[in-house]
């Protein structure tokens, strides 16, 4: 499950201009950061999102480097005087890359395969940095990857320069991953030099988590087959916001082909892939009303169904909540399996220090019934008193704001 080890980040007295690229599924996001050191902390931040045509999920490295790099270019030429760049200085630039990478040094990387959507063969085995530096340098952005980070490592260094308890990150978006700080005698893998602070910090994977333990239905094993990476990325099948509305329909569709749920005839938008969004899952599984009107919108507008009555309105949106519930509880397990890791599952007598855990994504962000149903799992897990001690911490957008401050940390400016 780990694929990459990197040294533990961050000083705090980091300061000047950064910049921040943000790659990891359906959106990306350019940022530009001022740091101003122990003192200023983040002074100033902007930031622009963009969404990848999907086109280019599938096209060729050039195309889709060349797209960010161009956007980037567009982003840097908005830069205001308040963002100053010290004379002499080229700017230096963070890289979130949220897919499998081999990370062979601070500032390079290699593809070992898409996820979430993306497939883009010549790309694979390729250095992502230097992709990204030969694109920005067709499109006359001069600019130096100075790391790259994905956006757990991201939301984990920005989550410890804000709070100190931090000790692992979690993301809950279009895909999921995890890391944590370890020590690093605790890692038979490394054989390197250990760092001096003894901690190092671990990129999970926990996508790509399988297991005979994760029992999978026969509508994860569809989906897997007809994915874009069958075999691949079982856990994130199972919990993540690309997929949960799709396994939704996937049950729908079968209670209209065997239980003619949706009348005579089956729904012909029903057999679309993805078509069910889990943005739109959320919306019908959150509906208050008494009628429950969004429920009976979404059916309407998204697969075609007309007319349903409030009974099976109701039983669509117990199905977002078994589908929604299973993926909040497991991903409440894996957090539990981390605090195992590093014995913060249990009180210490005398232990003072609180656990916190920096959670980020679209889906943790706005599911709110996943979230509740997550943060429910883990108190169960725990038990009352050591859940009292461990923080869940929303950390907005730190995976952008977290590589900006690595880009720092490894700036080539002293
Ligand atoms: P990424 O994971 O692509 O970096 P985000 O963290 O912004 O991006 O997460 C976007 C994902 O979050 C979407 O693909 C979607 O699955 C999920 N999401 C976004 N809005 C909602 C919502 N209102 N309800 C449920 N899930 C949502
Ligand atoms: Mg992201």
């Amino acid at each position: 499950m780990i694929s990459l080890i990197l040294g533990s980040c961050c000083v705090m007295d980091e300061h000047g201009l950064f910049y921040a690229l943000d790659l990891g599924g359906t959106n990306f996001r350019v940022l530009r950061v001022l740091l101003g050191g122990r003192e200023g902390r983040v002074v100033k931040q902007e930031f622009t999102e963009v969404s990848i045509p999907p086109h280019l999920m599938i096209s060729t490295s050039n195309e889709l480097f060349d797209f960010i790099a161009a956007e980037l270019a567009k982003f840097v030429a908005t830069e205001g005087e308040d963002f100053h760049l010290s004379p002499g200085r080229q700017r230096e630039l963070g890289f979130t890359f949220s897919f499998p990478v081999k990370q062979t040094s601070i500032n390079s990387g290699n593809i070992m395969t898409w996820s979430k959507g993306f497939s883009i063969a010549d790309a694979v085995g390729q250095d992502v940095v230097s992709e990204l530096t030969k694109a920005m340098e067709r499109k006359g952005v001069d600019m130096r990857v100075a790391a790259l980070v994905n956006d757990t490592i991201g939301t984990l260094a920005g989550g410890k320069y804000d709070n100190n308890d931090v000790v692992a990150a979690v993301i809950l978006g279009t895909g999921t991953n995890a890391a944590y700080v370890e020590r690093a005698h605790a890692i038979p893998k490394w054989h390197g030099l250990l760092p001096k602070s003894g901690e190092m910090v671990i990129n999970m994977e926990w996508g790509n988590f399988r297991s005979s333990h994760l029992p999978m239905t026969e509508y994860d094993q569809a989906l897997d087959n007809e994915s874009l990476n069958p075999g691949d990325h079982i856990f994130e099948k199972i919990i993540s916001g690309m997929y949960l509305g799709d396994v939704v329909r996937r049950v729908l569709l079968r209670m209209a082909e065997e239980a003619a749920f949706f009348g005579d005839t089956v729904p012909p938008k029903l057999r679309i892939p993805l078509v069910l969004r889990t943005p739109d899952m959320s919306a019908m599984h959150h509906d208050s009303s008494p009628d429950l009107r969004v429920v009976g919108t979404k059916m309407k507008d998204v697969l075609g169904i007309t007319n349903t009555s409030l009974k099976t309105r109701k039983v669509v949106v117990e199905l977002c909540n078994i589908v929604a519930s299973r993926g909040a509880r497991l991903s409440a397990a894996g957090i539990l399996g981390i605090l195992k890791k590093l014995g913060k599952d249990t009180i210490k007598e005398g232990e003072k220090q609180k656990t916190a855990i920096a959670m980020d994504g679209g889906l943790y962000e706005h599911y709110t019934e996943f979230s509740k149903c997550l943060e429910g799992t883990l108190n169960e897990l725990l038990g009352e008193e050591v859940a009292n001690n461990i923080d869940i911490i929303h950390a907005n957008d730190g995976s952008g704001v977290g590589a900006a401050l690595l880009a720092a940390s490894h700036s080539q400016y002293p």
